[in-house]
């Protein structure tokens, strides 16, 4: 399988963020404030076709995944990103490889996004602890009905809305 070790595209420095154990286990917190629309970080590590448990859908083919010692030794210095929690009432959202503010966040908040709003079919299904949803599983975009969807609307990654104006049309 090929995987390529993608690299920051943007110079501009990230604001500060922290990972710190959760009632999920470990989440990803900022440290300081973040005005809505800004790059709280990107998503570095290799693309391949297909999801695993820590991957991150960011294209119509592509899935961005962390090294697997980093993932082995639970470092958290390195690929922070893969800490960030689901939440189906998200603080962020991912354009691109980038995790983008959804609105403006103070020092503190976490920083979570919409998995159903990133993956089409999730490698590892799980039941939402997020308290916005009353539990639901999150599976991926695939298996949500058009309501879900629809609640969605302010977040779904482009590689998802591109997929749905394909089965459309
Ligand atoms: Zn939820």
């Amino acid at each position: 399988m090929q995987a390529r070790i993608l690299r920051p595209m943007s110079a501009k420095p990230f604001p500060r963020i922290s990972v710190k154990p959760s009632s999920a286990g470990s989440g990803v917190w900022c440290d300081e404030p973040v005005a809505a629309g800004c790059t709280v970080l990107e998503f570095d590590g290799a693309v391949r076709t297909t999801p695993a448990r820590y991957s991150v859908q960011v294209g119509a083919d592509a899935h961005i995944h962390p090294d697997d010692s980093a993932v082995m030794t639970q470092d958290p210095s390195r690929f922070r990103w893969r800490f960030l929690n689901h939440s189906c009432a998200p603080t962020c959202r991912v354009e691109g490889r980038r995790l983008v503010a959804l609105r403006d966040l103070a020092a503190g908040e976490e920083l979570t996004f919409d998995y159903n709003a990133t993956e089409w079919s999730m490698a590892e299904p799980f039941t939402c602890l997020c308290g916005a949803c009353g539990g639901s599983v999150v599976r991926g975009f695939a298996h949500l009905d058009a309501v879900a969807r629809a609640q969605r609307s302010g977040w779904i990654a482009e590689h998802l809305l591109e997929r749905m104006a394909h089965a459309d049309a």
